[in-house]
């Protein structure tokens, strides 16, 4: 089974189209992978259903107040895991290609101004597909998919992890917007990061670097700002 599946990976890897969004794409799924797959799913799940007990999921149902609302790109290989132990109740999670704003807004919008988020944090990441199709010609995808694509404002023929942390940018920009009441009065700081796997920021492999708080991209003041130093310098001391 498993040398099969290999040999159906690796086939379908040769035959991968030129436009693929991910060059791990594969050319087609297969329902046994499906039928293996959701018996992992389901001893797993068992488990951590097992694992936390009753009290955890009362609690759960209790309600949800989380602390930040995340826009991630839906890249399998980006995880709350990476950067939070216990996200159950702390993470509203919104996620599409290209982790935007615009395509998912009233998700957003709902997490921000409903659940009353303190943090928006939107997380780009390193060879982001949706952003190699961005900086690309993408005309030959779906409607719906260029739809997605269109609202990525980033330069043809860019450096994928500039194209990253232009995106992630423009994203903070637009949230800074959209929020501006609470981002004024102090109720939403809007963060932007970049989970690099690929190490192409050099910060370290699988390191989440942030890069913008509030649209304030200059490196010093971001940590200022992470500190809570700029804050303090207005404040009521
Ligand atoms: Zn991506």
């Amino acid at each position: 089974m498993k040398k099969q599946l290999a040999f159906v990976l690796a086939a379908a890897f040769l035959a991968a189209p030129a436009f693929a969004l991910d060059p791990h794409e594969h050319e087609h799924g297969d329902v046994a992978v499906a039928q293996t797959f959701i018996k992992e799913i389901q001893a797993d799940q068992a488990a951590y259903a097992g694992m936390h007990g009753t009290a955890f999921f009362q609690d759960l149902n209790k309600g949800q107040h989380p602390r930040a609302t995340v826009v991630a790109c839906s890249d399998s290989r980006v995880h709350t895991n990476m950067l939070d132990k216990t996200p159950e109740g702390d993470l509203f999670m919104v996620r599409n290609i290209g982790n935007q704003l615009s395509t998912t807004l009233g998700s957003v919008e709902y997490g921000v101004n409903h659940l009353n988020s303190s943090m928006l944090l939107v997380i780009g990441h390193s060879s982001c597909g949706a952003i190699k199709a961005a900086s690309g010609d993408y005309s030959s995808l779906e409607p719906a998919i260029k739809r997605e694509l269109d609202t990525i404002k980033i330069g043809k023929g860019v450096a994928n992890i500039d194209g990253v942390k232009t995106n992630v940018n423009n994203q903070v920009a637009s949230a800074v917007k959209e929020f501006a009441d609470k981002v004024k009065e102090g109720h939403l700081l809007v963060v932007g990061a970049v989970y690099d796997f690929a190490d192409d920021m050099k910060q370290g492999a699988g390191r989440l670097n942030i890069i913008n708080i509030n649209g304030e991209t200059d490196a010093v003041k971001v940590q200022q700002a992470l500190s809570g130093k700029a804050a303090e310098s207005h404040g009521h001391h």
